[in-house]
C-alpha cells in the first residue's frame, strides 16, 4: 500500500522470497543488531503489524526513529495480563480474570470468575491456541500444569455476538474510526466478519467510545483493533487489543472506503484522516487450509461469483492455516450473506 501511495519502504524479513521483496527492500533478515540498524538508518519512520517483534528490538529503533504506534502498546498488548491491567486502569470493562503462573494454588479461583471459565497462555496465543476451557477446579489446575508457563484465567462470557471495531489515531491527534464489525468464530479461529454489524447505534457509540478512551489514553499513533464481546443487554467487554492491522478489519479492502492498511500508514505519517467505515455492505470469509485429504478449492468457482474478492497471500499450505479471504461486497447485508454462504459452500466450511 505505502509504495502505490508513492513512498519507499524497508523492511525485516527471514524469508527473501517474502511477497513484500516485489515493492520493498528487505534490508535484513531478524533483530540483530547490524538488521535494526540498517532498517533506522534508511527510514523516517516505523510502523510495526505484529505482535512479538521482541520489545527489545523496538527499543532498539525508538532510540534512533520514531516508530509508531510505540512500543509500549505492543508490550501491553501482547501480554494478557498487562492488557487486562491496562484495561482496568481505564475503567473499561472486561470478563473477570486471574494471573496464574506455574505451581499457583487455584482453590476458589474459578469460583470467583463465575465458575467457568478459559485458561489462556499470557503470551503468544493466536487463533485460539494456548486456551483451555475449564469448567472444574482439576480441570483448571490440570490445564495450567499442562501448558505450565503464566496463564490468565477468564471467566467465560456467555455473549450473544462478538464485535471489533479500529480506531486510527496520528501524532497531530486525529482520530478516525471504523465501522462496527460482526466476528464469528469457530475452534477460537475467526470464520467470517460481516459489516454492518447486526448491533444497536448506542451498542457501537459504545464501543467507539472505548476505542477512543484507548486511543487518547495512550496517545496512539497509528491503528488500532478492539475485540468485544456484546451480552444480551447490549453492554460490551473487551475481549483483547491489537495495535495494528485485524484479520477483521480485511473487509475495508473492498468495501469502498479507505482500507484498514492505508489507515495505519496515514497515522504513522500524520497524514489527515477521515473515518473508514465501508461504503457498502461485505462479508470477509477466511481460507484456511484444507485438510490433507481434501482437494484444493475451486478458486475460479469463487471468483465467478458476483461481488466475490478472492485474496489468497501465497502461504505454504497447511491445514487450518490462514492462506487468505474473500470478501463479499453488494447492496445489502442480506445479500452479502447470502454471497457468503456461497463461498463458504465451494471452500467447504460448515459452521
Ligand atoms: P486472535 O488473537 O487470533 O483473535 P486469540 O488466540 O488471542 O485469538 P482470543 O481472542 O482470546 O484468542 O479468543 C478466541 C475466541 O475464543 C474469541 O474470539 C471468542 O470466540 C472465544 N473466547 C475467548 N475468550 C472468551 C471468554 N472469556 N468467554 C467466552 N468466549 C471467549
Ligand atoms: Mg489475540
Ligand atoms: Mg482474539
Amino acid at each position: 500500500r505505502a509504495a502505490s501511495m508513492g513512498y519507499k519502504t524497508a523492511f525485516l524479513e527471514p524469508d527473501p522470497h517474502a511477497p513484500a521483496a516485489q515493492v520493498s527492500e528487505r534490508v535484513g533478515f531478524g533483530f540483530a543488531e547490524a538488521d535494526l540498524e540498517a532498517l533506522a538508518a534508511r527510514c523516517d519512520v516505523i510502523t510495526v503489524e505484529f505482535e512479538n517483534v521482541p520489545p527489545e528490538a523496538l527499543a532498539f529503533l525508538e532510540a534512533r526513529v520514531p516508530v509508531r504506534p510505540a512500543g509500549e502498546l505492543f508490550r501491553v498488548s501482547r501480554h494478557r495480563a498487562l492488557e487486562k491491567h491496562a484495561l482496568a486502569a481505564l475503567g473499561l470493562p472486561t470478563a473477570p480474570y486471574r494471573v496464574l503462573a506455574p505451581g499457583d494454588d487455584v482453590a476458589g479461583v474459578l469460583g470467583a470468575v463465575g465458575g467457568r471459565g478459559i485458561l489462556k497462555t499470557a503470551e503468544l496465543g493466536y487463533d485460539g491456541k494456548g486456551q483451555r476451557r475449564v469448567a472444574s477446579e482439576a480441570e483448571l489446575a490440570a490445564a495450567l500444569a499442562e501448558l505450565n508457563v503464566p496463564c490468565v484465567l477468564e471467566g467465560y462470557v456467555d455473549f450473544v455476538r462478538e464485535l471489533s471495531i479500529q480506531v486510527a489515531r496520528n501524532p497531530s491527534g486525529e482520530l478516525a474510526f471504523s465501522g462496527l464489525v460482526e466476528n464469528l468464530h469457530a475452534g477460537g479461529i475467526l470464520r467470517r466478519s460481516v459489516y454492518p454489524a447486526a448491533a444497536s447505534e448506542e451498542t457501537e457509540l459504545a464501543a467507539r467510545q472505548y476505542a477512543r478512551t484507548l486511543a487518547e489514553a495512550w496517545r496512539l499513533e497509528g491503528l488500532l483493533t478492539l475485540e468485544l464481546f456484546e451480552l444480551e443487554d447490549g453492554s460490551l467487554r473487551v475481549n483483547e487489543i491489537a495495535p495494528r492491522v485485524h484479520n477483521s478489519g480485511h473487509l475495508t479492502q473492498d468495501g469502498g472506503g479507505a482500507s484498514q492498511f492505508e489507515m495505519q500508514l496515514r497515522a504513522a505519517l500524520d497524514l489527515p484522516l477521515a473515518d473508514f467505515a465501508p461504503q457498502l455492505p461485505c462479508v470477509m470469509v477466511n481460507i484456511l487450509g484444507w485438510p490433507e485429504d481434501q482437494p484444493e478449492p475451486a478458486w475460479e468457482e469463487i471468483v465467478r461469483l458476483p461481488g466475490a474478492r478472492l485474496h489468497l497471500y501465497g502461504k505454504a499450505h497447511r491445514p487450518g492455516r490462514k492462506l487468505g479471504h474473500v470478501n463479499v461486497v453488494g447492496k445489502t447485508r442480506a445479500e452479502v450473506l447470502e454471497g457468503a454462504a456461497r463461498v463458504e459452500a465451494v471452500l467447504g466450511v460448515r459452521l
